[in-house]
């Protein structure tokens, strides 16, 4: 089985590339993407860059190009449900675009003809996760994650998406990730550690915090990994 994982900046991926050890990188459509295998597995790994059009770009890559067969996404995001503090882990089971407008033609937010508000992740591998989280011993919450491209540091903009899509998390890449696997029907698992609370001291949280918030996400990420890898 071919395993992608996947995050949007370096911080995300590195403590995984650092746990493989050795891996072959290859340079593709703007990006580097690093095969190895582990556990009787062939995992690929990239990080996109942020924003939903290079995420895009890379979960499609994945799973077009290098064959992706299950996607898993580890990163960090901003927190909406104040239940949600820095460093807890959330698993989506939807997506959405909090973004994507053209109620100027009677369609809710999030909608375009054809697409849908929500994106679900897959359900086994949630499920999976639920397993995970109790043997690490871990609290770990399920909600709706909401992308957009926009670093939220506003308590008005995120308590808009919170009450418009039921958000609990709100980050960059998930809800184009999710649309894309779910074109190509490639089950898809997204988890994000808490960097910040999308607040106006975001951007100081999040500096502070992504580095050990990324290294929370990436061990679960693992660990996932190495449940799969027995299945
Ligand atoms: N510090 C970076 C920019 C980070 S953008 C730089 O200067 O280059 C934020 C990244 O973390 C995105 O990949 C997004 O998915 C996630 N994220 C964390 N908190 C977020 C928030 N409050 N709003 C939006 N995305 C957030």
């Amino acid at each position: 089985m071919t395993l992608a994982i996947m995050g949007a900046m370096p911080e995300e991926i590195a403590p995984i590339l650092k746990k493989l050890g050795t891996y072959k990188t290859t340079n593709y459509a703007g990006n580097k993407y690093y095969e190895a295998t582990y556990k009787g597995m062939n995992l690929v790994l990239a990080y996109s860059k942020i924003g939903k059009v290079f995420s895009t770009l890379t979960a499609a890559t994945l799973c077009e190009h290098f064959g992706a067969e299950k996607l898993l996404f580890s990163g960090v995001a901003g927190a909406i449900s104040p239940k949600l503090k820095v460093g807890d882990l959330i698993v989506a089971t939807q997506l959405t675009q909090h973004d994507l407008d053209i109620t100027a033609f009677g369609h809710p937010f999030g909608y375009v003809p054809e697409g849908s508000v929500f994106v679900d992740a897959d359900k086994e591998m949630i499920a999976l996760s639920k397993i995970v989280a109790q043997e690490m011993g871990k609290p770990l919450q399920e909600g709706i994650i909401a992308t957009g491209d926009q670093f939220v540091a506003n308590e008005e903009r995120k308590s808009w998406i919170g009450e418009t899509f039921g958000a609990d998390a709100l980050e960059m890449e998930g809800g184009s990730v999710a649309v894309v696997c779910d074109a190509l029907n490639v089950p898809f698992f997204i988890l994000r550690a808490i960097s910040d609370a999308a607040d106006m001291d975001a951007s100081f949280s999040f500096d502070e915090f992504l580095e050990t918030s990324a290294v929370e996400s990436a061990e679960f990420v693992m660990k996932m990994v190495d449940k799969l890898a027995k299945k």
